[in-house]
């Protein structure tokens, strides 16, 4: 079952993170071997604290700072249901001119509005609320609503889809089904790409567990891209970018003071934020929605805390309790906060366009073709084992 992002241990893994880091100034070798250590965390192999000492003199020589967490998380709380270009030139060459000690201090600096929130130097304290989705594919139509919102609200690049739905063709075990499965950034209780963010641009936010990017503080490494299992990552193209939608009228500015709304601006990663300017804003009709979930036409995404026993997705995943319940690559490690309802895709899944196309709503299709399930987790999902 293809395709991409490949697994770590995967052949292919090498030339496919060589192609994303051979396109920034920052070195590739580097990137690779800390994206591999950083999945290597989330399996439980490598403590934190040993990966912060392996990496910190490099990552100080190649960033001028090393941001990186240096304390191991909490334990995560149960109560989560069990299942390129000019712009990164101009941000190298600054954080080398501040060189070592200065730098760091100036980046603690941009981030200080939360810094005393342990997001940028105590690992990922567990946060009280755990913004999460329920997405039901039993109900999926694949009518690409949900993509064609999301970049009318976020005014993402054409072919970037922060949601994106994988629609495919599963002959296995004697069953040929056609099924969809909508991916987005799974917003980790564990996330790899915060581990190799040199600036801590990436992080997890303390009060919701939302992961966000710094538009300000990112310089465009792509190292979160290769760590993160999900292929959910795009970096900001070059202006006037394409876009379906307006131009994106939220606040910018999060509740934290960081610069973590809309789509990121060229040379800089974005990648889905659940609408973290419907999270922030005053207004509270927003506040608790994403656009994804409001333009579905049958209800399969449903957003809220995973930890509140009362909110939409949890109670969603009681009266589907009959239903397959599955995380998607749950096997890795990253604690992802998606809970799928259905059939897992299995290992022979193969892609098919329709029955609606990215090119119908105009809209280019993604990069990605599709995160395929392991042969294990595929054979446990032909028993019907709930998460
Ligand atoms: S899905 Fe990828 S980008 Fe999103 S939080 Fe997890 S590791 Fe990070
Ligand atoms: S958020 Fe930006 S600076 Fe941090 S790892 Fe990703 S690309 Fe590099």
């Amino acid at each position: 079952m293809a395709d991409l992002p490949p697994k770590k241990g995967d052949p292919e893994w090498e030339e496919w993170a060589e192609d994303i880091l051979d396109s920034t100034e920052f070195d590739t070798d580097l990137g690779k071997r800390i994206s591999k250590d950083a999945l290597r965390i989330a399996e439980g192999e490598l403590s934190k604290a040993e990966f912060h000492e392996r990496y910190s003199d490099e990552m100080k020589a190649e960033f001028g700072v090393d941001e990186r967490p240096t304390e191991p998380a909490p334990e995560t709380d149960t109560a989560m249901p069990r299942v390129p270009g000019d712009r990164n030139q101009t941000r190298r060459n600054v954080l080398k001119a501040m060189g070592g000690a200065a730098a760091a201090v100036g980046l603690a600096g941009c981030v200080g509005a939360s810094a005393d929130d342990g997001s940028e130097t105590g690992g990922n304290p567990e946060p009280d609320t755990q913004l999460g989705m329920a997405i039901d594919t039993e109900r999926c139509i694949a009518c690409l609503q949900c993509s064609e919102a999301c970049k009318e609200e976020n005014n993402t690049d054409i072919g970037v889809h922060w949601p994106y739905v994988f629609r495919y063709e599963d002959e296995h075990a004697g069953e040929n089904r056609e099924d969809f499965l909508t991916r987005h950034c799974q917003h980790c209780s564990e996330p790899s790409c915060t581990y190799v963010c040199p600036t801590q641009a990436r992080y997890r936010r303390t009060e919701d567990g939302l992961v966000l990017t710094d538009y300000d503080t990112c310089v465009g490494c792509k190292y979160c891209q290769v760590a993160c299992p999900y292929g959910v990552n795009y970096l900001g193209k070059d202006e006037p970018n394409e876009v379906v939608g307006n131009e994106f009228d939220g606040d910018r500015v999060g509740r934290d003071g960081r610069t973590v709304g809309g789509n990121p601006p060229k040379g800089v990663m974005g990648k889905c934020t659940f609408c973290v300017h419907r999270q922030d804003s005053d207004d509270e009709e927003l506040q608790g929605t994403t656009a994804c979930e409001q333009a579905c036409p049958v209800d399969a995404i449903h957003f809220g805390d995973m930890k509140d026993r009362d909110s939409d997705p949890r109670e969603h995943l009681r009266e589907k309790e009959a239903s397959n319940q599955y995380k998607l690559l749950d096997e890795v490690g990253n604690e992802p906060n998606i809970v799928y309802i259905g059939k897992r895709p299995s290992k022979d899944a193969e892609p098919v366009q329709g029955p609606v196309s990215y090119e119908q709503l105009n809209m280019r299709d993604g990069n990605y073709d599709y995160v395929g399930a392991p042969e294990d987790a595929a054979a446990e999902s032909e028993e019907g084992d709930a998460a």
